[in-house]
């Protein structure tokens, strides 16, 4: 028996939610995972109902559960509320409750979705198909001193950029053993030629590679990287980077994948319950009407299949599933050309995926 905590939170993330506990149910009921799901409320939902965006009770509760399937929080109902009270907070304190380290966001660009893609199809041609994983604990947005202060020189801001060397490791290691079941290759993007902390994060990326010579590792610049994802996206398979870049390089892959709908992501932690949720945020603008692609939700629901729950047959269904009714021609609003395609609500898109599931 696997328990599975599922909290929708605000926007479109309880539409998205049903149809991906829908899927995980079929998926489930077909490799007989012995799925059992309990639902929070959580973020907005969660400050209407008890005043708080994130309880302790509801911090347990993930605890004592195999994996938590996040939909989104956050609108602009609470914006209005101080940091530590708003909607959106409440994310980030759960990331940090249940210590993830490691945030996984999978890019991959269905053939039949080139046309949604924002890169020229012929970058995209071979298939986009990699994996960034983001270090989620340390750098530039933890690192201590952090102030502003007042000089003669006129205003001062300092940021920190901190790295210890068993930070770096265990995310090399994690993206190495990815690297192992995917396609044997690595690339750690880092500033080793400006930055000391990244000249850190390159030695000991190489210290742990010796361990792994089946995989084929590389080191790249971030901001060659940068420009070398939207060149030749089709080269990568893993691509390990520290916290600061993977935030921007994370969001800049997006556009690969034809829609920010698309894109699922884990977080993975260290000792708890990791986190699968989609990269997007609540889509205040499309809520309650039946429209949000609900896709990068499912693939959410496939990751926490194949890491949390070491079920890679159950995940590799999902992803056929998903391919299929893509191949069909079916598509929601976001992804939808006039062509031959044919539009489908969040709904239908969840029923469509079980459909092919069975099949
Ligand atoms: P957003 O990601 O919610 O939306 C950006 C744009 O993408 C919108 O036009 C939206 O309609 C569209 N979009 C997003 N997901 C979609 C989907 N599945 N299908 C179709 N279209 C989709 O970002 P935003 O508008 O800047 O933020 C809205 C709220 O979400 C804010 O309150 C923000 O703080 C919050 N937020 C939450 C998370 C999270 O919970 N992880 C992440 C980002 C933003």
């Amino acid at each position: 028996m696997h328990q599975i905590a599922v909290l929708p939170g605000d926007g479109i993330g309880p539409e998205i939610t049903r149809e991906a506990v829908k899927v995980l149910k079929a998926a489930g009921e077909k490799h007989q995972l012995g799925l059992v799901f309990s639902h929070h409320l959580v973020g907005g939902a969660l400050l209407d109902a008890q005043g708080v965006a994130l309880s302790d009770e509801l911090i347990e509760n993930c605890r004592r559960n195999d994996a938590v399937l996040f939909g989104a929080v956050g609108g602009p109902k609470w914006d209005h509320l101080d940091m530590q009270n708003r909607a959106d907070h409440a994310l980030i304190r759960l990331r940090k409750e249940l210590s993830v380290y490691a945030n996984l966001r999978q890019f991959r660009l269905y053939a039949a979705l080139e046309d949604a893609s924002a890169v020229k199809t012929d970058l995209i041609a071979g298939g986009v198909d990699f994996i960034i994983l983001r270090e989620l604990s340390s750098g530039a947005y933890y690192g201590q001193p952090k102030f502003r202060e007042d000089t003669p020189r006129g205003r001062r801001a300092v940021d920190t950029i901190e790295y210890f060397d068993f930070q770096v490791e265990r995310l090399a290691r994690y993206g190495f053993e990815l690297a192992r079941q995917r396609r044997g290759k690595l690339t750690s993007m880092s500033k080793w030629n400006a930055l000391e902390s990244s000249r850190l994060w390159r030695d000991v990326v190489e210290e742990v590679a010796r361990e792994y010579p089946d995989v084929d590792t590389r080191h790249e610049i971030v901001d060659a990287g940068a420009m070398n994802l939207i060149r030749r996206p089709t080269e990568y398979d893993v691509i390990v980077m520290p916290n600061m870049f993977g935030d921007i390089l994370g969001d800049e892959a997006a556009v690969l994948a034809g829609s920010i709908g698309m894109v699922p992501s884990a977080e993975i932690s260290l000792d708890s319950t990791s986190l699968y949720e989609p990269i997007h945020g609540s889509a205040n603008d499309i809520e309650g009407k039946n429209v949000a692609n609900p896709l990068a939700m499912i693939l959410s629901a496939a990751l926490l299949l194949r890491y949390s729950l070491n079920c890679p047959a159950g995940a590799d269904d999902i992803d056929r599933a998903v391919g299929k009714v893509i191949e069909g021609g079916y598509r929601t609003a976001d992804i939808w050309k006039p062509a031959d395609q044919q539009r489908v609500s969040t709904t239908e898109m969840g029923d469509l995926v079980v459909e092919m599931l069975s099949e």
